[in-house]
């Protein structure tokens, strides 16, 4: 049953009567080459149901046996979110029917998850500036996936108005960890950015610790939304909703705030909130009524006999936590201070994704701010224009350092590095091939350089004369005239040093 359609109430009008409650559920898929209790691949791509046997399949007598990788990368994860890490843990069956969970039960971790009891403080952009929020974790457990549904012959994909459906079974069963937070409160008016930071954070997180490649665009990492509303007034949360599978950032933070619009409606109306799932479209940016949720004890756990309990030793678990990386904020933050970047510039980098390039363009021998100019600047630009990620513009840190060192030895100016990219981005070699095979190299020899700056000189005489009279802005025309020549191929600090010389 869905609650009758009622009015959105505007965000900021909301927020004067109630206080947004969200609690954030994300799936992270780790990037394990088996799955989470058989030994088949997970590559992603495969054709449908070639990446299974009989224990993803659910085929009776069939025996699961726990990932250790998996194990690892849950630790990992965990210690990364301050948590506590679980000396003795079980697997839980968790029961449902779903069509593509060919087992008719999940294989999770239920009261007793490996991690719990944590928190990740994330940054958000304020009125007052950028502010530090902390988000409590309340577990990070172990589970399995599902297969997937394909739904034919329906407009939108969905079950609905389909004419059949295929289940593809090569996800069933790749590891995924789903991280749990506490309810998150007091975020108010910043709730949708608090929701977007934290997953934005996670991402980062999970990267860094490279237990996933956490594309939320492919699914291999999920968000669901749970929101309520609480009255100002009020001491106990009210009715949430659960919006499945929101898959980008900017989706996160609209979902929270159309739910927080949508429970207003239906509040401010005197109408109740239905607990339900609900289905985030991307394209009108709304939710739709999905099934009716089901509380805990629908699920009949109970503890999963084929597996033993996971009980890592404290050894372990503290060789684990030494492999941790930075974490992301602090290695920003040092990172900033080191390179001497603006908080703008620093922003820019790591919206443009280009964090890492640069940090290897730099350990490369290139100063950051020449780093920082060629990835934002001219690769930043080819990426956008050809729709490729930065990072698979087949130009890499060690090369736009080689073609800095050119600059500096005034080999090539800027103007000529532009065609080596060209030539780097088109596979022709390293930049020195480049330069020599385009015959890129500045004119350094003096005496070519001074003979062109004579004809410059005498096929302008009004300005050289402008110059002979002290006024040295005019040497640009000249500089144009000299550089045009040399089809760009000279250092114009050279020529303008020359035709200075030759005027004075
Ligand atoms: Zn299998």
């Amino acid at each position: 049953m869905t609650a009758t359609r009622t009015e959105l109430v505007p965000f900021d009008q909301a927020l004067e009567t109630y206080d947004p409650v969200m609690g954030l559920e994300v799936h992270v898929e780790l990037n394990t080459a088996s799955k989470m209790f058989c030994g088949c691949s997970t590559v992603f791509g495969a054709e449908p149901n070639t990446q299974v046997c009989p224990t993803c399949l659910g085929l009776p007598g069939a025996l699961p046996v726990v990932n250790g990788k998996a194990v690892e990368s849950a630790i990992r994860i965990g210690l990364a979110l301050n948590c506590s890490i679980a000396p003795w843990s079980r697997f839980a069956r968790k029961n449902y029917f779903y069509p593509d969970m060919p087992k008719n039960f999940q294989t999770s971790q239920y009261d007793e998850p490996i991690c719990f009891e944590g928190w990740t403080d994330v940054t958000i952009e304020t009125d007052e500036g950028p502010q530090v929020f902390r988000v409590d974790i309340e577990r990070a457990h172990m589970e399995e996936d599902t297969g997937k549904s394909l739904h034919v012959g329906g407009a939108t994909g969905r079950i609905h108005g389909a004419d059949y459906s295929l289940v593809d079974y090569n996800r069933a069963g790749i590891p995924l960890i789903e991280v749990v937070t506490k309810p998150i409160v007091g975020a108010g008016k910043y709730a949708p950015q608090v929701a977007r930071a934290y997953v934005a954070s996670l991402r980062e997180l999970v990267k860094a610790l490279d237990v996933s490649d956490a594309r939320m665009e492919q699914g291999s990492m999920r968000c669901d939304v749970n929101l309520s509303l609480m009255r100002k007034d009020a001491d106990v949360f009210g009715t949430r909703s659960e919006t499945k599978n929101v898959n980008s950032l900017r989706s996160v933070e609209r979902a929270v705030r159309y739910e927080v619009e949508r429970h207003a409606g239906i509040l401010d109306a005197g109408q109740k909130i239905v607990q339900e799932t609900r289905h985030w479209h991307e394209d009108t940016g709304v939710t739709t009524s999905g099934r009716e949720k089901s509380d805990a004890e629908d699920y009949r756990y109970f503890p999963e006999p084929d597996l033993v309990p996971v009980a890592p030793s404290e050894a372990w678990v503290e060789e684990l936590r030494a492999t941790l990386p930075e974490p992301p904020a602090e290695r920003r933050a040092r990172l900033q201070g080191e390179w001497g970047y603006s908080d703008l510039e620093m922003r820019d980098v790591v919206g443009a994704g280009a964090l890492d390039l640069i940090e290897a363009t730099v350990a490369a021998g290139a100063t950051p701010t020449s780093a920082r100019k060629w990835w934002l600047g001219e690769l930043a630009r080819r990426a956008n224009d050809t729709g490729a990620p930065i990072d698979e513009l087949g130009v890499t840190p060690v090369q736009v350092a080689e073609v800095q060192a050119l600059v500096d030895a005034k080999r090539i100016n800027d103007k000529l590095a532009r065609q080596v990219f060209d030539g780097l981005v088109a596979g022709e070699g390293t930049p020195e091939e480049i330069v020599a095979a385009r015959g890129l190299e500045v004119v350094s020899d003096d005496g070519a350089l001074a003979a062109a700056v004579d004809r410059a000189v005498e096929a302008n005489p009004d300005v050289a004369a402008k110059i002979r009279d002290g006024k040295v802005a005019a040497a640009g025309a000249l500089i144009g005239a000299v550089m045009k020549e040399m089809r760009g191929q000279a250092d114009a600090g050279r020529v303008r040093e020359l035709i200075l010389e030759k005027l004075a």
